[in-house]
This record gives C-alpha cells, structure tokens and sequence, in this order.
C-alpha cells in the first residue's frame, strides 16, 4: 500500500474516505489534531511546550508540527499511513518532502479529492436532517425523501442544520483553495498528485482510491 498524504475542500467526503482506508486496508489514520491532543496528554517535554503555547491561545508554528509527524512517522513500523489536515502551507509541504526522504519513505501519492465550488455548496446548502438522525440532500437524487420536507423513516419534518451557514461555508471553501494551491503545485512537481473527482457515489471513488494505493 502506498501511503496517503489526503487533501480536500471542506463537504467532499474526506472523513468518509479514511474511515474506509483504515477500516479496509488497515491504515494509521493521522490527523494533526490528534497528534497534538496526544502529545499535550503524554505529558514529554515537547507536550509540556506544546500545551503552554496552545494554552497562551497562540498557534503552534511549523517547526513544532513537522517535528510531531516525524516522531509519530518513527513509531510506525512500516504500516501504511494516511496524513490528513497536513500540510497546510508550502512550507510545511516542503518541510514534510524532507522527513519523508529522511526516513527513506518514497511510497506515497498525495491524492485531492476534487469538488468544485459550486458542488461543495450544494452539498451544503442541501442537507436537511431529521430528529431521528436519518440525514438528506435535496440535490443528490439518491440522498432526496421521497416526501418533500418529510423523513422517509419516521415521517418528522426534516430541518435545516443550524451549521450549516452557506455564506461561511463559502468563505472556508475559498480559504481552502487559496491555501491549497501552491501545495497542490509542490506535488504534482514532484509527480506524487493525484487528483480524484468526488462528486460521484462514494464507493465509486473508494474504487478509485484502492487503484490509487496499491503498488505497482
Ligand atoms: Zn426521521
């Protein structure tokens, strides 16, 4: 399996997509924010730093995260990894390219789960829920009730998400590829991008990924 460096817009499904590549293929799922929720909970010297600077309300800076990937990089042993919310900056991609070749890891592929805009909003904008959990969409037929407003599981009336604010979705959206860009850029130089279309049935582009990570 080759290890995954993922990147995606918010509403395109990322979460989804790991579960299934820890629960299928037996990846270590590593997400920036349990890293630092981890390392502050261990109480080691670099805890202890990184709990006053998150605690002084500051952001831990570049150095600090790159350094908490490489530890938990050499705790692996060989299994396969995903790396999710990481880089966030060209520097930190960068950064991260040299303790990947530090470690003598090369078998990776940064994969961009690929929604536009205008999808990620509708998939937004969309979404009703019930009180029973059940949720819907009313712009992906597969996803629609089959009563307009009504829960085809316990017949409530569907609600809009108090979260779910377009306008600042759409803010996060465009934050996300600004920031994303040049990341983007650094990878495909290095011929490690490859760039999946999500706006599909997820087991369609779960198909893909599993092309994706199996080694030649
Ligand atoms: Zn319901």
């Amino acid at each position: 399996m080759k290890n995954v460096i993922l990147i995606a817009p918010p509403a395109a499904g990322k979460g989804t997509q790991s579960e299934l590549l820890v629960n299928k293929f037996g990846y270590v799922h590593i997400s920036m924010g349990d890293l630092l929720r981890e390392v502050v909970a261990s109480g080691s010297e670099l805890g202890l730093k990184i709990k006053k600077i998150i605690d002084s309300g500051a952001l831990v800076d570049d150095d600090l995260t790159i350094e908490l990937i490489r530890n938990k990089l050499k705790t692996l042993n060989g299994q396969p990894f995903i790396v999710d919310g990481f880089p966030r900056t060209f520097y930190q991609a960068q950064a991260f390219a040299q303790v990947l070749e530090e470690l003598n890891i090369d078998n990776y592929v940064a994969i961009l789960l690929n929604l536009s805009k205008e999808d990620a909003v509708k998939r937004i904008a969309g979404r009703l829920i019930c009180k029973c959990g059940k949720s819907y969409n009313i712009y992906d037929e597969a996803l629609k009730p089959k009563v307009e407003g009504v829960c085809d599981k316990c017949g409530a009336s569907l609600v809009k998400r108090d979260d779910d604010n377009v306008d600042s979705f759409k803010t996060r959206y465009e934050v996300f590829e600004t920031n994303i860009a040049p990341i983007k850029n650094f990878y495909e130089e290095q011929g490690k991008l490859v760039v999946i279309d999500v706006n599909r049935a997820i087991e369609e582009i779960a198909s893909d990924i599993a092309r994706v990570i199996k080694n030649d």
